[in-house]
């Protein structure tokens, strides 16, 4: 399990979490929705350890890691996509993947690892020896989340991975996520400004507003509260 407690995170004089707690059920997948400047992205960099946590508290399994350094919560089988498509553009795609094999928690060996990896996504594995950089926008958020996962994290972090992303390609990342938590057992939390494609998979789903949670429940509980409804409407 993942808890957030009371959680402030702050950036001067901005305070873009403002008290937030939730929590991410052991092999779930729960989404954080929300307009642009919500606060989800600072919400999941807290957690990674890459904001600036003022007070409150996170917790993997009940143990506390508020303060705990980032390659610490990575050993701990923490990992995380941010936003932004963040990859070594001149490093190839193999590259890429075997810098985040290091950085994890390396249970699995690299060579089934990325074998593994590169069979979920098989045009990805056709460029294997291509520079990320180079990559089309799907090839490159199949990278991203494939470096996320390649060493099994038993806690996820995705930041908006349906981010301009056409149906299909959002069709397949989803399908990607579904997969890990199905095989691996992973708990998984995702931010996603638009609520349809997490939707379809997440046992559960927070609303955040300028940096506090409006809303929680079900799919179904969000959908019948009009809460869905109003903020797919936002995007059209
Ligand atoms: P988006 O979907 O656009 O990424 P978001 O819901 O992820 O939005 P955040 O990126 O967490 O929201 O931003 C929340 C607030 O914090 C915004 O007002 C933003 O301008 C501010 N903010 C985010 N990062 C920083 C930073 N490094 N320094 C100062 N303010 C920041």
């Amino acid at each position: 399990m993942l808890e957030v407690r009371d959680l402030v995170v702050g950036y001067g004089p901005v305070e873009a979490v403002r008290g937030v707690s939730l929590t991410a059920a052991k092999g779930g997948i729960t989404a954080i929705l929300g307009a642009n400047g919500a606060g989800k992205s600072s919400l999941l960099r807290a957690i990674c350890g890459l904001a600036p946590v003022r007070s409150g508290q996170v917790l993997l399994d009940g143990k506390d890691i508020t303060r705990a350094p980032v390659h610490v919560r990575a050993r701990l089988g923490l990992a995380q996509t941010l936003e932004g498509r963040q990859v070594f553009g001149p490093l190839t795609v193999e590259a890429n993947l075997r810098l985040a094999w290091r950085f994890g928690r390396r249970r699995i060996a690299w060579a089934p690892a990325l074998e593994r990896s590169f069979a979920s996504f098989p045009a990805l594995a056709d460029e294997r020896d291509t520079p990320a950089g180079l990559l089309a926008s799907d090839l490159q958020q199949q990278l991203i989340v494939l470096a996320a996962t390649i060493c099994a994290p038993s806690w996820l972090l995705l930041d908006e991975p349906s981010l301009g992303l056409a149906l299909a390609a959002q069709r397949e990342i989803y399908a990607f996520i579904a997969e890990c938590r199905r095989q691996h057992g992973t708990t998984i939390l995702l931010a996603e400004q638009t609520p349809k494609p997490p939707m379809r998979i997440c046992d559960h789903g927070y609303v955040m507003r300028h940096g506090k949670l409006v809303a929680e429940g079900t799919a179904q509980v969000l959908i019948e509260a009009g809460v869905i409804a109003a903020l797919s409407s936002a995007y059209v």
